[in-house]
């Protein structure tokens, strides 16, 4: 089989894919239509968990709705909620957490995730994650207020203590359009 660089989204997925097993608790911090939140929910099976945010009721109804659709709805908790209030919600260790930065595809393209609020929940995040649990960020930048975010969450990310987390970032760096870029953080 032939290896192809892959996008940072599907990336993103593979690894959830080698991280996550069934029986664990997960978050998708940005729900939108609720595509990663279907994947994680395939993964952690019905013994495990998926917690997952939105700010638009627009966006968990359609979430819930592709849950149930499937019919792993058992194992999915939607919260119509910000990510930045991720500990109302969850109590126990998280084995991974997705966040998609940036506005809803087909939705308000005003609505968009911020750098002070995605920074509070990935360290809230970071204080639940497991040993060798991960944190990923695929950021979307073209938007107004785009790149405020992009270069706040780099460059926290760039601060984090190599003791306690090891800190990848992932891009395409010769495409035009400002390709996403995918932060990863795995504690150590
Ligand atoms: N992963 C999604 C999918 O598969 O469709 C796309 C997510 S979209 C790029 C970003 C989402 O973040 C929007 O739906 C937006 O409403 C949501 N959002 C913005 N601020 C948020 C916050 N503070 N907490 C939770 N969600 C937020």
């Amino acid at each position: 089989k032939i290896l192809k660089l892959q996008s940072a989204l599907n990336f993103s997925h593979t690894l959830l894919k080698e991280i996550v097993k069934p029986g664990d608790v997960v978050v998708d911090a940005t729900a939108g239509k609720g595509n990663d939140t279907l994947f994680l929910a395939q993964l952690v099976g019905e013994r495990g968990h998926v917690y997952s945010f939105d700010i638009q009721a627009q966006a968990t109804q359609l979430t819930q709705r592709l849950v149930e659709q499937h019919q792993v709805e058992q194992q999915t908790t939607v919260i119509n909620d910000g990510h930045e209030n991720l500990t109302n919600y969850v109590k126990s260790p998280i084995t991974a957490a997705i966040f998609n930065l940036g506005y809803l595809p087909e939705g308000d393209h005003k609505i968009v995730t911020k750098p002070q609020t995605t920074l509070k929940s990935v360290q809230s995040m970071m204080k639940l994650l497991k040993p060798n649990g991960i944190i990923i960020l695929v950021i979307y930048y073209g938007h107004p207020g785009g790149k405020q975010e992009k270069e706040q969450v780099l460059q926290f990310a760039k601060s984090i203590d190599q003791h306690q987390f090891n800190v990848l970032q992932y891009q395409f760096i010769n495409q035009i359009h400002e390709p996403p870029i995918l932060l990863a953080l795995q504690k150590r």
